[in-house]
């Protein structure tokens, strides 16, 4: 990655955040506007990004996405219940409005490789970024690179055992209970007919949530042995549960992963995110630097 000047777009579910520049130190413009439709959103950016001619874009997309590049949807939005967003073709719009290469991503990869060259990841691969808000989101990087295969990681729909007594029956269009089905910002106010911010620190419903996550993190420490797990989102502002998943992760695992990392400092192995609410439109422009697969 050179000292080139790249853009960057997170598109979320509320707000698309462009930036143009190099990286966290060097953010020489930005824009932030809500996201309506594809069409008008796609746009707007391609509007800001005009003005300020960067090499390559980047994108860090809420999904599902189609990230095939022999596929002849690469770089849409698949099936999405967003007004406006099922099959928006974003690579293609961008790349037609400002002719330069355009990569794309999960907003959690995005996230993921921004923590990786920035932020609290460092020196780490494979790096996993969890991010628990109104869904549960990972997205993990391997070998320098975001990690996609049959389509990108979808952490937050793993299963996992049930609390003996939870008879909450799971929020997950999908799955029902799920992960993000048990333990989102919405499962939790579903359980408890508030939204976590308003709930005691106290409130019992926490240990099912640190239960479950750690579980969720348990699972991927087998699966993919990341250096690190960076864990961010709303529910996360939660003043002891970040402590709390670490110590049910220890516990869960029953020093069967017997690396130093979990049994000494797991404080260093699973931490908070460094770049904040910017990991997402940092790894767009990180992903605008690093390149992405194109269209076959
Ligand atoms: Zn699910």
């Amino acid at each position: 990655m050179g000292g080139g000047t790249f853009g960057g777009i997170e598109t979320g579910g509320t707000k698309t955040v462009c930036a143009v520049g190099s990286g966290p130190d060097d953010v020489r413009a930005g824009a932030c506007f809500p996201t309506t439709t594809a069409d008008e959103t796609l746009a707007r950016a391609a509007a800001f990004f005009r003005e300020h001619r960067p090499a390559a874009v980047g994108v860090a997309s809420f999904g599902p996405l189609d990230l095939d590049p022999a596929s002849p949807t690469f770089g849409s939005i698949t099936a999405t219940p967003k007004p406006g967003w099922s099959g928006a073709d974003v690579v293609g719009a961008l790349r037609r409005a400002l002719v330069v290469p355009v990569a794309i991503d999960t907003d959690v990869n995005g996230a993921a490789l921004a923590e990786w060259r920035w932020g609290a990841g460092t020196q780490c691969d494979p790096l996993v970024y969890v991010t628990v808000g109104t869904g549960i989101g990972g997205g993990a990087v391997v070998g320098g690179r975001p990690l996609h295969g049959l389509a990108h990681p979808e952490m937050g729909h793993m299963r996992v055992p049930r609390a003996p007594g939870d008879d909450f029956a799971g929020w997950c269009p999908f799955h029902a209970d799920c992960l993000e089905g048990l333990a989102s910002g919405p499962a939790i106010q579903a359980r408890r007919g508030l939204p976590p911010e308003a709930l005691a620190v106290d409130d019992p419903v926490w240990t099912l949530v640190a239960r479950y996550l750690a579980l969720g993190l348990a699972n991927v420490v087998t699966v993919l042995s990341p250096q690190r797990i960076v864990v961010g989102g709303g529910v996360l502002r939660h003043p002891t549960l970040l402590g709390r998943v670490r110590a049910e992760v220890r516990a869960i695992l029953a020093g069967y992963v017997r690396v130093a990392a979990l049994a000494g400092a797991i404080e260093e192995f699973i931490v908070a995110p460094a770049l904040g609410e910017r990991a997402g439109v940092l790894g767009a422009l990180a992903l605008a630097a690093q390149g992405g697969p194109e269209r076959d």
